[in-house]
């Protein structure tokens, strides 16, 4: 095959990039940011799952983006614990992109309940550093929309628009 014959006649446009490469939001949360080493770790571990990191930030939730954020949550048992946990200090948020990144992540991550991940997905990240359904270390984007809004969320000035699928 002349690749630069295919390259000429298969041109790869702006408009299908985006079914490529999709974006997703990656938090690491309080438990594992006050550990330098369990950072390092988490950092060294998106990328050797071949994530490319685009945006990373350290940054400290008040009470009240924590409420925000996690709103959806609001009738359920563990909301107070879930708001407590997660403006007790600093995160870590990536943008990351890869093929199929949403779904990526969140299998990398585990199970959200930490005992049910260490029985169903040792290898995980939930389950090699979570230390209570709370304090699971790693939060992941479920769905397109919601990477769209927490993107928006975690990275204001960040302008994913023409790059996340609609
Ligand atoms: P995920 O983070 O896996 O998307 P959810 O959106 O259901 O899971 O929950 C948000 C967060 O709330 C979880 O990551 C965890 O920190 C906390 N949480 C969820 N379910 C429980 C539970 N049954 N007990 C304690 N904390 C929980």
């Amino acid at each position: 095959i002349d690749s630069h014959k295919l390259l000429v006649t298969m041109p790869v446009t702006a408009a299908r990039l985006p079914k490529v490469l999709q974006l997703t939001l990656a938090v690491i949360k309080p438990d594992a940011v006050a550990h330098p080493v369990m950072s390092q770790a988490l950092h060294q571990r998106i990328l050797d799952n071949k994530f490319l990191i685009v945006k990373c930030r350290d940054l400290a939730w008040r009470r009240r983006d924590s409420e925000r954020f996690y709103a959806e949550h609001s009738e359920r048992f563990f909301y107070q614990r879930l708001v407590e946990f997660m403006s007790s200090g600093p995160m870590r948020a990536y943008v990351l992109a890869r093929v199929d990144a949403i779904r990526q992540w969140r299998e990398l991550m585990g199970p959200t309940k930490v005992f049910r991940a260490r029985y169903t997905s040792p290898d995980s990240i939930r389950a090699q550093f979570g230390l209570t359904d709370t304090r699971n270390t790693a939060h992941g984007a479920d769905s397109v929309e919601s990477a769209q809004r927490e993107i928006r969320f975690f990275f204001p000035d960040f302008c994913a628009g023409e790059w996340m699928e609609k």
